[in-house]
């Protein structure tokens, strides 16, 4: 287990960051453009749709963390309304995820309605376990245009472990074969690897992306742990993870990944399906190229993921605000993003938020 250094975090205080941030200046207001003060346009929403979760995965919640309280999260009416403000702020792609998503009571309309907004892309984050065929077919139907599943081990005794549920390493593979069935393209895994956890599965996965064509990703462990027990001993860098993989199989790089993409991708060389990614915000920081926003699910606006700084949406979706100020504040939002997170300055302070807390 990762030792835990401090006791699990106390629920946020909502009233911590004051409501308003600066205003911008003239220059960032450009219509359709969301802009940040170190150049980069925004295009891209995270929207976290629960704090909530079935797992308490030992990278990211403790099971004694507490929930927000129902009246303090979005509800549907005002996800629909900041989606439709993002994309008039030129927002394209968006991302729903928390928490477990799935948990959300409104996931189906909130797809159903946002599906047909005309974004460039629609994709959601899920642990896999709460899926089935019926409502993943209305899901793509209604415009959900990718999934990523999010499976760690491919072991059952330590699916127990790393989860802390019951849901088994089959029981994810199976909604991953409904995915594919329901008509989504090569459904994404993500896999968070920790030191003396799961490393020496590396290879493994990289199997499984061939037998399954699967879009493997591996990810650094970041310091958004609920116990705080994150510490660079842990962390298994993308270098390391390569290496671990190409002692088993030859790779080359693929060429089509976006200015924009958070993972480094490879094709096995003898022509064999799937595909492996490298998420590597700790050895490698993609932030000069980040052009990502976060909502947490009590309508938090969260500029970076590592910020201190996030933004209070909500009361102006409940103020009777109307659309053009909300927008004119989003981009005052914005403007703050921070230029990058950190993770490797003596002075890194983790955040307040864990992963689920913000939308991963
Ligand atoms: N519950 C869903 C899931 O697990 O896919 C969506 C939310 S989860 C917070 C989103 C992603 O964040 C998951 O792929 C998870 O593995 C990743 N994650 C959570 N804590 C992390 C950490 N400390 N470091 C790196 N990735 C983390
Ligand atoms: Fe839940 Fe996802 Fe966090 Fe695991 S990573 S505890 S599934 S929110």
């Amino acid at each position: 287990m990762i030792p835990a250094m401090t006791t699990a975090l106390p629920v946020l205080r909502p009233d911590l960051h004051p409501p308003k941030p600066p205003r911008a200046p003239a220059t960032a207001r450009r219509p359709g453009h969301l802009l940040d003060s170190h150049g980069r346009r925004i295009q891209d929403a995270r929207l976290s749709l629960t704090d909530r979760c079935n797992f308490r995965c030992i990278y990211c919640m403790e099971p004694g963390d507490r929930f927000l309280p129902k009246m303090q999260l979005l509800d549907l009416e005002e996800y629909i309304r900041l989606v439709d403000i993002l994309m008039e702020l030129g927002i394209r792609t968006l991302r729903l995820t928390g928490g477990e998503p799935t948990l959300y009571p409104q996931l189906d309309e909130l797809i159903q309605t946002i599906g047909q907004r005309g974004l460039d892309d629609l994709a959601m984050t899920t642990n896999g376990s709460l899926l089935d065929h019926d409502r993943l077919v209305q899901w793509r139907h209604h415009g959900l245009r990718r999934l990523t599943f999010s499976l760690d081990t491919l072991r059952e005794d330590r699916m127990r472990t790393i989860t802390r549920s019951r849901t088994s390493v089959q029981r994810v593979l199976e909604s991953i074969e409904q995915a594919r069935r329901a008509g989504f393209p090569r459904p994404k895994v993500n896999a968070v690897i920790i030191r003396g956890i799961n490393d020496d599965e590396v290879p493994d996965f990289a199997q499984l992306a061939r037998d399954r064509d699967l879009d493997v990703r591996f990810i650094e462990f970041m310091p958004l742990d609920s116990n705080r027990a994150w510490n660079r001993d842990h962390v298994v860098n993308a270098d390391e993870m390569l290496e671990a993989i190409r002692n088993r199989f030859t790779l080359r790089p693929d060429m089509s990944t976006g200015p924009h993409s958070t993972s480094m991708n490879w094709h096995f060389s003898d022509g064999a399906p799937g595909r492996i990614g490298m998420i590597a915000p700790v050895s490698r920081p993609f932030c000069g190229a980040c052009n990502r926003l976060r909502i947490t699910a009590e309508g938090r606006i969260r500029p970076c993921l590592f910020s201190h700084e996030e933004w209070d949406i909500r009361s102006m979706l409940r103020d009777g605000s109307d659309d053009r100020e909300i927008a004119a504040s989003i981009v005052d939002m914005a403007w703050t993003k921070q230029a990058g997170h950190g993770i490797d300055r003596a002075d890194f302070v983790q955040p307040e938020r864990t992963m689920s807390a913000i939308g991963g």
